[in-house]
């Protein structure tokens, strides 16, 4: 394969809509169509681009592994993902994750032994999944020559844009974060990496039209997932599912739905990866929302929205969101990294849902812990957003729309440290008074620490106590 350090002018960004015509070049800081107002997508001559004919001849990077750019998780699949030249590329050796068969997880789920497997993109630098699309921003940023980056966050993403600027040193970064509802393992991350922290007097969605804002008045370059450049890195999520899976194609991957990033990324990823004739048949998607935070769930499984072409029903999101203001709903989860009621990737969600066959399903906080314990306890763990993914492949298999015998893949999309409150919470005695509140009294896989006496025979008999149990 041949470098693609000369391939900036086959890439360009387009509305993602039908209607939109226009072709703007990648030098351009857009996070919307100037003309559609709609997303837009990075999109390549493809013709033009050294892509391989097998997904498999990736592999040779394997052995140059002191080549950052075949280090990286990411940029190892550059052809997939051509818009910058190599020595604008910043990267922090991200994408070094795993894909773990789990058994223990499987049983749960109620999947055939070795059926299930768990993507690990909390083993990513800064710990969630979003140093794969950041990087992509991170190396956006750069070929602009941006020396000011911003974004909301519920708080992966800013400790994500965080690092990237810290390690880089490239330029400054501002995040706003709701007040109050921020995981401390990630509000610690921003802090540490040294980004300029506005908590903003509201939730995430709040801090997101702000962020929006103040960016288009400032000029400061928007590192959420609304830039399309984001998104690009995301794709090499599926890329490394494939790579785990020997190149065979799964029947579902499961995915947490929040801001609908990745589950978006999943779909263009898939697509193009069809289109190329690098895979014969597509995956099932299945997103799966948290039920105090289920926008998407309500508008494709309750209300019957769809993709329809590039053209869905504008009226059916306009009724559904003059509803919410009307009852000023709020996103209400312990899941806090899917706490979105307005997520900005709707309607690219929606075309990979329709690429994928897709269904998207809600789980409640309870689910999501229980699960999240069983990912725990059978594994690396992860935070509790990202066990939402294995609480629905649970739902599903209980309603038969996912087979014992299908081969499933759940992303695993933050790490277990982002939410130590949330995990001691779960196992710790006496139940939390600020979860019972929220309705929270049930603990099916709590393994509470004991209390014991400071004396060797008391510590011995409570150890063969909690032996025989
Ligand atoms: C950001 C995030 C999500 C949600 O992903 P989207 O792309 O916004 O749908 C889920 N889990 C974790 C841990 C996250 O950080």
């Amino acid at each position: 394969m041949s470098a693609a350090s000369d391939l900036t002018d086959i890439a360009f960004q387009t509305s993602i809509s039908p209607d939109g015509g226009e072709t703007y070049d990648i030098g351009q800081v857009l996070t919307s169509c100037p003309q559609t107002n709609e997303l837009l997508d990075i999109n390549y001559d493809w013709d033009r681009v050294p892509v391989p004919a097998s997904m498999r001849e990736f592999e040779r990077r394997w052995s140059n592994r002191r080549n950052p750019l075949d280090f990286s998780g990411v940029w190892r699949f550059r052809e997939l993902l051509p818009f910058a030249p190599e020595d604008r590329i910043v990267t922090i050796g991200e994408g070094q994750t795993i894909l773990q068969r789990s058994d223990y997880v499987a049983r749960y789920a109620g999947l055939k032994p070795g059926q299930l497997s768990l993507q690990y993109e909390g083993l990513n630098p800064s710990g969630s999944f979003k140093d794969n699309g950041m990087t992509a921003a991170a190396t956006h940023a750069h070929m602009v020559g941006a020396k000011l980056a911003a974004c909301a966050s519920t708080g992966n993403t800013s400790a994500s844009l965080a690092i990237y600027a810290g390690v880089s040193g490239l330029f400054q970064v501002v995040v706003f974060v709701g007040s109050g509802k921020i995981a401390y393992g990630k509000l610690s991350q921003a802090l540490d990496y040294g980004a300029l922290t506005l908590q903003i007097l509201g939730d995430f969605d709040d801090a997101l039209r702000q962020v929006q804002d103040v960016c288009r008045e400032a000029g400061i370059y928007l590192c959420n997932s609304v830039n399309p450049f984001r998104l690009e890195g995301q794709k090499t999520i599926i890329y490394r599912i494939l790579e785990g899976l020997n190149w065979e194609v799964p029947d579902w991957i499961v995915v947490p739905g929040g801001n609908l990033g990745n589950s978006s990324a999943f779909g263009k990823a898939l697509l193009e990866l069809k289109q190329l004739g690098l895979i014969a048949e597509m995956p099932r998607l299945a997103v799966i929302n948290a039920a105090g935070a289920n926008t998407l769930y309500e508008l494709y499984e309750q209300r019957g929205l769809r993709w329809n072409g590039g053209r869905p029903e504008q009226a059916l999101v306009d009724a559904f969101y003059k509803d919410m203001d009307a009852r000023n709903r709020r996103a209400n989860t312990l899941a806090s990294a899917i706490e979105i009621n307005r997520p900005v990737n709707l309607k690219k969600c929606l075309r990979a849902l329709d690429a994928c066959r897709g269904v998207v399903r809600e789980c409640t906080d309870e689910e999501i812990l229980d699960a999240k314990a069983m990912v725990g306890a059978g594994g690396f763990g992860c935070e509790p957003a990202s066990a939402a993914s294995v609480a629905g492949v649970r739902a599903l298999r209980r309603e038969g729309v996912i087979a014992a015998s299908d081969r499933v893949v759940c992303i695993l999309t933050g790490h277990q440290l982002k939410d130590p409150d949330a995990t001691v919470g779960y196992h710790a005695e006496p139940l939390d008074p600020k979860l019972a509140q929220r309705g929270i009294n049930r603990r099916l896989y709590q393994n509470a620490p004991t209390v014991v006496e400071n004396d060797l025979t008391a510590i011995l008999d409570a150890i063969k106590r909690l032996q025989k149990q």
